[in-house]
């Protein structure tokens, strides 16, 4: 039960607010309309919070706070006082981290043994744009024109940037937009999701903490179609960052017509899951169930579809099914659960109806399929599960479950590999395991993907960037071209 698993006294602290009020310029405000959600503790069931239901007055006002310190005293902080900035959130965050990553537990049901090991990653994000703050640049070029123009672009700060933010890994994943919005002299507000909006929170009181400007970054939580909605058709907010399904992305493009807003989308995926016949299983066999169970299954580029080179498929299957037999689910303070629940009642539900979809389809349910019980029975815990003699053409290798759902599907050469990856509407992630480097780069290149690995599953470095394609979305999270989202560019012409 929770009173065995209870957090941290900082993190309790917070927890304990009655409700959890909108960050507006700087301040703890309640939502105009004084209406309240409550969020779950998804490893009991239990009510853990309430959230202030923000709706489009809300947004008005923080997109009105975000403009007033756009044009503010922030727009005249040098490059190297952001970065400073960022280097000092840097160490808020590391000094914070345990208090940030139990409220994340509890809020969405990550494992604190998995929220830790992310520690690295988070400091990493934050460093990377703390050096993007100090290295935006533009060009000095030749031109055509008679006579003594010099020519030469220039990078400008967009304005307000609009942040929308799934549920399935917020404390991190904010720092995409957060780190941007510093590094590139913009503003923001954030719009977290309904089911986990805590860490966010937490974090814009840390940012002030460290010394960030009020109105630089502001919080609206609330449901998608209210404060989602309205931040996304808000005349004043210039881009979009968006995070989640490809259908609410579908809206938000829609939304954006408004003011031609451009968009940064990351969206859904189905990611496959290459094992040619001469993999080493002994890394591709917990790094093809990590690529699925990780989170619980609810990752973007989680590699659900585990295509198996036909001779290695018994062998592969046996040691999977071990492997995910030794998995430890709990509690997500549990220190030694290696999984924790999903995130609701609703998405238990979506998992396990996709569990029946696959039996009616003819799949055969090797592992799993269950909601667990016991001390576990009032959380959102569902069983990792396996199934094998999958075919693409099944709903559960097309349709993004979100779910510990690992589906084997079975080919004879490696084009037929190429080709079933490539047959989905989604173009997130992949990987290919393989000790012959001609066999790996052949599928590195034959697959239509934002991103590859190679004898791995699941490296993400900002310094190298990460995006989707095809229904995936587009725009890169990491690398330079990140910032793309945040800056325009000018171009200037001078005759001198
Ligand atoms: P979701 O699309 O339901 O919600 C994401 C966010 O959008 C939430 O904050 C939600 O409140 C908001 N929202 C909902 N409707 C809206 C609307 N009409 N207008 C504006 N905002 C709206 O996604 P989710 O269920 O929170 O997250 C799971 C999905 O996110 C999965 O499809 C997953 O693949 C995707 N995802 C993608 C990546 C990636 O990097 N590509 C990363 C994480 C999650």
């Amino acid at each position: 039960s929770q009173q065995n698993f209870a957090p941290s006294e900082q993190a309790q602290v917070f927890l304990s607010r009655d409700v959890h009020h909108l960050v507006i310029d700087g301040q703890r405000v309640p939502a105009a309309s004084g209406q309240t959600l409550t969020t779950v503790n998804p490893s009991t069931g239990e009510v853990l919070a309430r959230l202030a239901a923000g709706g489009r007055s809300d947004v008005d006002r923080a997109v009105l706070a975000a403009r007033r310190a756009f044009r503010g005293p922030w727009s005249s902080w040098t490059p190297y006082e952001r970065q400073a900035l960022l280097t000092r959130i840097a160490q808020v965050l590391d000094e914070r981290f345990e208090e940030l990553i139990q409220i994340e537990a509890l809020d969405m049901g990550a494992p604190v043994s998995r929220l830790r090991n992310t520690k690295p990653a988070l400091l990493k994000m934050v460093s990377f744009f703390a050096s993007q703050a100090a290295n935006i640049t533009g060009e000095t070029l030749m031109n055509g024109i008679p006579g003594n123009v010099t020519t030469m672009t220039l990078k400008a700060p967009v304005g307000v940037i609009g942040g929308i933010i799934p549920w399935n890994g917020p404390l991190n994943g904010q720092f995409w937009i957060v780190g941007a919005v510093l590094a590139s002299g913009c503003t923001a507000v954030l719009k977290p999701s309904e089911d986990a909006s805590l860490s966010v929170l937490r974090v814009a009181e840390l940012l002030h903490e460290a010394g960030m400007p009020a109105g630089v970054i502001n919080v609206v939580t609330g449901l998608g179609e209210e404060a989602g909605h309205a931040l996304a058709a808000h005349p004043d907010v210039d881009r979009i960052a968006f995070t989640g399904s490809t259908q609410t992305g579908r809206s938000i493009i829609q939304a954006s017509t408004v003011n031609i807003k451009k968009l940064q989308l990351e969206l859904g995926g189905k990611s496959a899951d290459i094992l040619c016949s001469d993999a080493d299983l002994d890394k591709a066999v917990p790094g093809a169930a990590m690529g699925v169970f990780a989170n619980s299954g609810q990752i973007c580029f989680a590699g659900t579809r585990v295509l198996v080179q036909r001779p290695i498929v018994d062998e592969f299957t046996e040691r999977l099914l071990a492997f995910t037999d030794t998995l430890r689910i709990g509690h997500s303070l549990n220190a030694a659960a290696a999984l924790g629940p999903v995130i609701s009642q609703a998405q238990l539900d979506k998992v396990l109806s996709y569990i029946d979809v696959g039996r009616a389809e003819g799949a055969e349910l090797l592992r799993g399929g269950q909601r667990l019980g016991g001390e576990l029975e009032n959380g959102y815990f569902v069983q990792p599960s396996v199934f094998g003699g999958v075919t693409n053409e099944m709903r559960i290798a097309r349709e993004e479950i979100f779910g510990p759902v690992l589906s084997i599907l079975p080919f004879d050469d490696v084009d037929e590999a190429i080709a079933i990856a490539n047959d989905s509407e989604y173009g997130l992630g992949g990987a290919v395991w393989s000790q012959s480097l001609s066999t790996a780069l052949r599928v590195v290149h034959g697959v239509h993907t934002g991103t590859m690995w190679v004898n791995c599953y699941g490296y993400i470095d900002p310094l190298v960037g990460f995006g989707g394609t095809k229904l995936s979305g587009y725009g890169s999270k990491g690398s330079a071209a990140h910032m793309d989202t945040y800056l325009y560019t000018k171009s200037v012409y001078m005759e001198l």
